[in-house]
């Protein structure tokens, strides 16, 4: 098979197929080589290792990652896209494609029916309208990953690898980092796609950590505490922790815990670090 990221080969395929992309379901093709090669380096694969593609497209990446991989699953929700991949893929017996929405398969019962305890790791070019629920699905449900390297929007990344103290720093800053070690791969232009998507990219590596960043004596509490302190920017994080807990005691019962682990009430939630964030929800859990 030719190489599918080709951009005369992409769109003779899609012609061929007359295939008409979908926005609303982020379908945008990889036809740049050099980008390609970058991905698949970062995902740093070997015949021992298995891979995880989600939303394979024609089988651009797919392709690449057969050719590294020993096993390779790929996950594609529009079902106008399987015939295609029977044809693109059809000279690689390691890829299996599944017809399923990701967010609603059962990844669990996948990992243990395909991958057959290999190492395994998610290589994907993402589709941007569901990036954030994706990646939180992969971390939230503990699969047995050694690495996440996906395509985003270049802010998603911007937020997923933030320090504390600026703008993109968020929920989803802390659960990323929580659970990875996020590293910034490379910067994709738009004309690396077919259609050219708005926006600018990133591809993002995500290393699981063996044990979360921080210990916590409660994780449901600590995320809750998370998001209780980001849902209003602007607020202090005392107001944002009495809106959402409103603690029998009043105000007075927050700003005591607050001062209890060293941190002033009157700070913003995004100056709070992983650390701070965990010995408060250990607070927290302590008077509970
Ligand atoms: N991997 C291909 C490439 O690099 O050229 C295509 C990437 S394209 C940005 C995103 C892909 O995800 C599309 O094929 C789209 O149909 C698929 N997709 C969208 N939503 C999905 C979902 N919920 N589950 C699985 N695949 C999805």
């Amino acid at each position: 098979m030719k190489r599918l990221v080709n951009p005369s080969v992409t769109r003779e395929v899609v012609d061929r197929f007359r295939f008409q992309f979908k926005k609303q379901l982020g379908q945008n093709f990889l036809i740049d080589a050099n980008i390609l090669g970058k991905i698949v380096e970062a995902a740093d694969l070997s015949k021992a290792d298995g891979a995880l593609e989600i939303g394979p497209g024609i089988g651009t990446l797919t392709q690449a990652l057969a050719e590294q991989a020993g096993i390779v699953v790929a996950v594609e929700k529009d079902d106008r896209l399987i015939p295609i991949l029977s044809e693109t893929l059809r000279e690689y017996p390691n890829v299996t494609v599944y017809h399923a929405d990701v967010l609603e398969a059962d990844l669990h019962r996948l990992f243990a029916e395909r991958f057959d305890g290999r190492k395994v790791s998610v290589v994907a070019n993402l589709p941007y309208y569901v990036t954030t629920p994706i990646v939180m699905k992969l971390l939230e449900e503990r699969l047995p990953l050694h690495a996440i390297v996906v395509m985003v929007q270049k802010e998603v990344a911007e937020r997923m690898a933030a320090v504390p103290g600026g703008k993109d720093y968020g929920a989803l800053t802390i659960a990323v980092q929580y659970y990875t070690e996020p590293e910034v791969v490379c910067r994709v232009p738009k004309t690396a796609f077919l259609p050219q998507p708005n926006v600018e990219s990133i591809v993002i590596k995500l290393k699981l950590r063996d044990q979360p960043a921080v210990p916590v004596q409660d994780e449901r509490l600590f995320f809750r505490l998370v998001r209780a302190g980001f849902a209003q920017r602007r607020k202090t994080i005392l107001n944002n922790l009495q809106h959402s807990f409103s603690p029998a005691g009043g105000k007075e019962v927050i700003i005591r815990m607050l001062e209890r682990v060293g941190i002033e009430p009157t700070r913003r939630g995004e100056t709070l670090s992983l650390q701070e964030f965990a010995r408060l929800a250990d607070e927290f859990a302590r008077l509970s």
